[in-house]
């Protein structure tokens, strides 16, 4: 049965004065993202985004997925139209009954007028409709205090609705609202997380990938790329880029010091990853280091690697622990993808007791063997950039 999307504003609607920003910003993104699902209109109503399709071929289902995982949406729900007459109410909600109720054995119907003209009060109306839906399901009762559905009919100045349950939306801010950083992605589990929860703020993605060809193989990028694609969903289409830093890998296990080889890796990549922003107009870099995680991330290190930049660096993940960066893993789809069992850079030239306690200048000595900025000018010279949308 066909159905309107209402969706609900989180923290947008505190914007005050630059709500208008923030709704209009949402609502254009909503209009655009359902687009691959059928002819919807898609416009504000009251303090919720309607998503109504306008032809029956429309793919509602695919349109509520996309629209559910949309940044800046904290609930939405299935609402189903019906005229401003409380026969055609009470039928409607008769009929949608069973699916509305499903297996469960309490309920609740509820009901809220914002249309003041209509001749019933909302305790009536919800009364009413409480008893059309237990003269067809026979197996529930209606509990109001701790209901398992909640049943909903809302008498707004267009139209009535009458709502199931709501679903949790991907929360956060409309994306773009909050400009844009560049995310380091690798091919592991941390760094997609560490991207989606700074999109979920607002905040546009750009990734870059340091691969190591022939060291790492085509199918380890493509790896990356598919994270790219998964964050894609939330972020829309990302511009990808790819830097080799297989020659500085061979130049850096050629002249230096073997404990430090990761180090002076991650100070490169973050080098590389500042002067990409600057040409892609993204403010900040994203990382997901965690404190402590591997060598690489202790305190020391991670001041190591920090001091490379003068940008601001994000490490949303840096306070978690794996458990827990595993389970938004597994929330954002990206998983399944992360565990497929490919090389990264980072495990080819690693040295066998890394430095954990580095000292900044230790590191700077070993980096005075080579040539840096050249190296740095050569890697960003040879980025390759392309789009990834998601499917
Ligand atoms: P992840 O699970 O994201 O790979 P990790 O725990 O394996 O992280 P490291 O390999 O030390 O940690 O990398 C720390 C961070 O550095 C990553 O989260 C990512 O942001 C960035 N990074 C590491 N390798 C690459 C790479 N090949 N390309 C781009 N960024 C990388
Ligand atoms: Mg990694």
């Amino acid at each position: 049965m066909s159905f309107t999307i209402l969706l609900k504003f989180g923290e947008i609607a505190l914007k005050g004065a630059n709500r208008a920003y923030f709704e209009n910003t949402l609502l254009r993104q909503v209009r655009h993202r359902v687009r691959p699902f059928g002819k919807f209109s898609v416009y504000k109503s009251q303090s919720t985004i309607a998503v109504r399709p306008e032809d029956p071929g429309c793919d509602l289902e695919g349109a509520y997925d996309i629209c559910g995982k949309t940044f800046g949406v904290i609930a939405l729900v299935r609402a189903y139209e019906v005229e401003k007459d409380m026969d055609a109410i009470l039928a409607k909600a008769a009929e949608l009954a069973p699916q509305l109720i499903g297996g469960a054995k309490t309920f609740k119907a509820d009901a809220r007028r914002s249309d003041k003209s209509f001749p019933l009060g909302s305790p009536e109306i919800a009364a009413q409709v409480g008893g059309a839906i237990l003269s067809v399901c026979h197996d529930v009762k209606v509990d109001v205090r701790d209901p398992e559905v909640v049943v909903r009919v809302e008498i707004r100045d267009e139209k009535a609705y009458i709502t199931g349950m709501q679903d949790h939306g991907a929360g956060g801010m409309p994306v773009s609202t909050n400009g844009r950083a560049l995310l380091l992605l690798s091919g592991g589990i941390d760094s997609p997380v560490a991207g989606h929860m700074i999109c979920r703020r607002g905040v546009k993605l750009e990734a870059v990938h340091f691969e190591s060809f022939p060291y790492t193989s085509e199918r380890a990028l493509e790896k990356v790329k598919d994270l790219a694609r998964v964050l894609a969903v939330y972020n829309g289409a990302v511009c990808f880029n790819t830097v080799s830093v297989t020659q500085i890998q061979e130049q850096i296990s050629k002249n230096c010091d073997e404990e430090y080889f990761t180090l002076l890796l991650r100070r490169f990549m973050m080098r590389i990853a500042e002067r990409i922003a600057a040409e892609r107009g993204c403010s900040a870099l994203i990382t997901g280091e965690s404190v402590g995680q591997v060598a690489s991330q202790t305190v020391e290190a991670l001041t190591v690697t920090n001091a490379s930049v003068s940008i601001p660096v994000f490490r949303p993940c840096i306070g978690l622990d794996k458990e827990e960066i595993i389970a938004r893993s597994r929330a954002i789809g990206a998983f399944d993808i992360s565990t497929l069992p490919f090389e990264d850079c980072c495990t080819v030239f690693t040295p066998r007791h890394p430095k954990t306690k580095p000292s900044l200048s230790a590191v700077e000595a070993e980096e005075a063997k080579l040539d840096v900025q050249t190296l740095i000018d050569g890697a960003v010279a040879g980025c390759r950039r392309e789009w990834i949308q998601y499917e």
